[in-house]
């Protein structure tokens, strides 16, 4: 009798046993199929897992002396005699095979399959041995994995995902042949009043409903998709030139404005759809679908129920209308926020002040410079609120500095102001506010207005300019050398600095004009009583310059880039 226990490997002449045990332990295993065959293919030997594979009634000894081609179907027993066959005559293995098992008259199944050869005791090889396992469930699940990654699990139909792969897909087929791609981005109108009315299984049964009908009214190749909520887009991806996508739309358009009956309840439903063209094989997916999106909005803002066609001065506006929603978000959200950049005197390299200059901390963009965003939100009615939030904080900041300790003395904030502002009547109001609020001595604030804000014309900002001079606090004109100011007009509205643009100071090691330039305007201007700073320093012969001339300030990388309050603190000591 054979005994193995634990640590103690079986003698030699106990193998031979211990072989045939562990052999019908293998062939009573549940759950594995174990079969060997001889050179024919006939069944010789096989397991008790077999017995799901053979026709009721019958027995697993009923196996033996058959072939598959008494229980599969034909196909499959041509294919697993010749892979026995191969094994036979070359005596290699066929390991891990996933295949399909087609029963007669039974469901079919998948398996893996590993086949080798039956070999003697000699070596020659008397046939084959196979062992098989069911992984029906395995591939069920995976397969229902893949669909739930591709598809949209209330109407079935392709998500985003799927769209993006098969909208790139089209994209590169269309290297190789002529004609065009649609993408056709559609949006339910006022779907939410039948979710909040009749309820989300509602909802749910109208997408499902749509996504019937996109189908139906779409052709075969096309890709339909939901991107989530009401958002459904058609893909036509192999259009021919003479095809019309808005041939296509107008169908969709009508046929979802048919009412949907369901359970005694009519739901009027309809549609708007934007559609974007390109026989381009290298336009951006991304940028494709932004493009029918907002041709979409554009048929909701000309009353819904229709479709229109992408068009680029379309895009801008739309963009333009976006981006004005995000930067009232912004504001409400308190995305902007503040850096400082030092400014030194030039005399003795002292810090005498910081300029504050806003950031947009977009959640998606990072952090958005102020020229991506000023213009626009001067453009748009936005800069009233930019600007009197950097106001504020940068008087609230101020007055933090200035209260500690050891700050320096005269230590002057910059803020910079739109022309736009400064011909709001209420806009020295504000900045007195500010000023009281936090309690700033007003000679301590600069404003500073860029010159190219006086091309509209000095005599809109002139009441402003006096209130603000009356009280007390200082004005710089920004950029300048990039407008038409005259130095002498500028001395009569009252302006007490000019920071030259950095355009001058870049080309002062450059050109000797623009050295001039700087020397006469700062000569010029101390004469009529402004002082001058040079802004975008970066090198040190720049800033030797600047000294050179008398130029009173300097503002650039080379001393300092724009940083946080905190840093300043550092900065100070
Ligand atoms: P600005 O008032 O002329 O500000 C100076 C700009 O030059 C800043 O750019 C600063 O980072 C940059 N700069 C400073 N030194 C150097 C240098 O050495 N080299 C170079 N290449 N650049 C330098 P920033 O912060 O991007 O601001 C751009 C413009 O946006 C500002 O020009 C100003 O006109 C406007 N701006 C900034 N903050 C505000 C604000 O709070 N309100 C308003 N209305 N406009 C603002
Ligand atoms: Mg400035
Ligand atoms: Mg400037």
């Amino acid at each position: 009798m054979v005994t193995a226990k634990r640590d103690e490997t079986p003698a030699v002449d106990q193998l031979a046993e211990l072989k045939l045990i562990c052999m019908e332990n293998l062939l009573e295993a549940p759950g594995v199929r174990v079969y060997f065959k001889d050179l024919d293919s006939r069944f010789l030997l096989v397991s008790k897992g077999c017995e799901a594979t053979v026709p009721v009634g019958l027995s697993t000894k009923d196996l033996i002396g058959k072939t598959d081609f008494d229980f599969y179907s034909r196909e499959h027993a041509e294919a697993a005699y010749r892979d026995e066959q191969d094994i036979i005559a070359s005596g290699i293995a066929i390991e891990n095979k996933l295949e399909r098992e087609t029963f007669r008259g039974r469901a079919d199944a998948w398996v893996s399959t590993t086949k080798m050869p039956l070999r003697d005791a000699q070596g020659g090889v008397i046939g084959t041995f196979g062992i098989t396992r069911d992984v029906t469930a395995q591939i069920k699940a995976e397969r229902d994995l893949a669909y739930q990654v591709l598809h949209d699990s209330v109407t079935g139909l392709a998500n985003r995902y799927c769209l993006m792969d098969r909208l790139t897909q089209a994209l590169v087929a269309m290297e190789r042949r002529s004609g065009h791609l649609a993408i056709l981005f559609l949006d339910l109108d006022h779907f939410k009043e039948v979710n909040d009315t009749y309820g989300h299984d509602a909802g749910d049964l109208v997408l499902a409903e749509v996504a019937r009908r996109l189908t139906t009214l779409s052709r075969r190749t096309d890709t339909v998709a939901r991107l989530g909520g009401d958002e459904f887009v058609v893909l036509c991806a192999s259009l021919s030139d003479e095809d019309d996508a808005s041939l296509v739309a107008q169908r969709i358009v009508e046929g979802i404005r048919v009412p949907i009956e369901r359970d005694g309840l009519e739901f009027a439903v309809t549609c708007s759809v934007g559609i974007i063209e390109t026989s381009d094989p290298r336009a951006d997916p991304e940028d494709l679908i932004r493009g029918a999106d907002e041709a979409m909005y554009e048929a909701k803002a000309s009353g819904r129920d229709r479709h229109r066609v992408y068009d680029p001065a379309l895009h801008f506006a739309s963009r333009a209308n976006h981006l004005k929603i995000e930067l009232d978000r912004a504001l409400t959200n308190q995305e902007l926020f503040l850096l400082y950049q030092p400014l030194f005197s030039l005399d003795d390299q002292a810090l005498v002040g910081v300029e504050a200059l806003v950031r947009w901390a977009h959640p998606e963009l990072g952090v958005v410079a102020p020229d991506d965003f000023i213009p626009f939100a001067e453009q748009h009615g936005l800069i009233g609120a930019i600007d009197a939030y950097v106001l504020n904080e940068a008087c609230r900041q101020l007055n933090e500095w200035t209260t500690r300790e050891g700050w320096p003395s005269g230590f002057t904030m910059a803020v910079n102001v739109s022309g736009r502002e400064l011909s709001n009547s209420g806009f020295a109001g504000l900045v007195s506010d500010a000023l009281r609020r936090h309690d700033i001595a007003p000679l301590r604030l600069c404003l500073e207005i860029s010159e190219t804000e006086f091309i509209g014309g000095w005599a809109e900002i002139q009441e402003t300019l006096e209130s603000l001079t009356a009280l007390g606090v200082r004005i710089a004109l920004d950029d300048f050398g990039t407008g038409y100011s005259s130095l002498a007009h500028l001395q009569r509205m009252k302006i007490d600095t000019v920071k030259i643009d950095r355009s001058f100071v870049e080309n002062i090691g450059r050109s000797d004009r623009d050295r001039e330039i700087v020397a006469a305007v700062t000569a010029m201007s101390h004469a009529l009583g402004m002082s001058v700073i040079g802004e975008g320093v970066e090198t040190d012969h720049q800033l030797a310059t600047l000294a050179g001339v008398d130029c009173d300030q300097g503002q650039g990388f080379l001393m300092a880039r724009p940083m946080s309050a905190d840093a300043v603190v550092a900065l100070v000591g």
